[in-house]
C-alpha cells in the first residue's frame, strides 16, 4: 500500500502531479555517452517521462521515471544513447 512518502512530484510539470517512480519492473535503461551528446534536446522533446534536462554542454538524465521504452535512443541523432540491461556494467559504453 502506498504512503505519502512513496509519492514524488513528476518532473517538468508546471502543475506538479503526484506520481510514483519507476519500479523494479524496468528491464533496460538508457546510458548517455557524454562525448557524443551536443545538447540538442531531441531526447527531451520525445521522452514521455521528462527524464532529460538541459545542462551546460550536455543533457542530464534522471532515471527516476524512466520506463525503458527506448524512444530517446531511437530519436537521438548522434547515437549518444544506448539501451543496456538493468544491472549491467555500462561504464564501457560511455567511453565509446
Ligand atoms: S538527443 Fe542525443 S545528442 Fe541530443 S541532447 Fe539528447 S542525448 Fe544529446
Ligand atoms: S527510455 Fe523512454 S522513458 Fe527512459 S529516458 Fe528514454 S524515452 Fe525517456
Amino acid at each position: 500500500m502506498l504512503t505519502e512518502g512513496d509519492l514524488r512530484k513528476g518532473p517538468n510539470l508546471a502543475t506538479p502531479l503526484l506520481s510514483t517512480t519507476t519500479g523494479s519492473w524496468r528491464l533496460v535503461r538508457p546510458v548517455l555517452n557524454p562525448k557524443r551528446c551536443n545538447n540538442c534536446l531531441t531526447c527531451w522533446l520525445f521522452c514521455p517521462e521528462g527524464c532529460f534536462t538541459r545542462g551546460e554542454s550536455i543533457v542530464s538524465l534522471n532515471l527516476d521515471f524512466c520506463k525503458g521504452c527506448g524512444i530517446c535512443v531511437a530519436e537521438c541523432p548522434r547515437e549518444a544513447l544506448t539501451l543496456v540491461e538493468e544491472g549491467s556494467n555500462d561504464a564501457r559504453l560511455s567511453e565509446r
